[in-house]
């Protein structure tokens, strides 16, 4: 089969409740991302793609860029949350921390929920830490899933 994958980046901030590490402090990371998506018929197209680059930028790069970039993560229960919504702040709530594999996770559920049959997804939370998310039923999309 083929592949294709793109990268993508945004900024946001987090901290990590109840966490007794320095990651409790409300602080803020460059995120990188690569998402891999499975071709659409595992062939190549008439133009010789598995799938337009542009597509993943278009569909999933904009949902990113609307998204996440630019937030702040909070986990529901963070009485942060509240805080910063009485200060007219938009925290996005995740149900537990707003972990790089929690992040990586919400990604991948994402682009299969918009049609992508997704392989993977790495996100870097800095230059040296990686957290990556797939499934067993990768790249198979949702339609697959749903026959199961
Ligand atoms: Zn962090």
């Amino acid at each position: 089969m083929f592949s294709v994958a793109r990268e993508f980046s945004f900024s946001y901030g987090h901290r990590l409740f109840r966490y007794e590490g320095r990651c409790r402090r409300l602080h803020g990371h460059n995120a990188r991302v690569v998402v891999e998506v499975r071709g659409e018929d595992d062939a190549l197209d008439e133009l010789g793609m598995a799938l337009d680059f542009t597509n993943l930028k278009e569909t999933l790069g904009r949902w990113i860029d609307e998204t996440l970039d630019h937030r702040v993560f909070l986990a529901r229960n963070d009485p942060l949350a509240k805080v910063l919504r009485d200060a007219g702040e938009e925290p996005l709530l995740f149900d537990g921390n707003p972990t790089a594999e929690l992040l990586a996770k919400t990604i991948y559920d994402h682009a299969v929920m918009i049609g992508l049959r997704v392989i993977k997804v790495d996100f870097w939370e800095t230059r040296n830490c990686r957290a990556t998310y797939t499934r067993h039923d990768a790249g198979r999309g949702v339609t697959a899933e749903v026959q199961d």
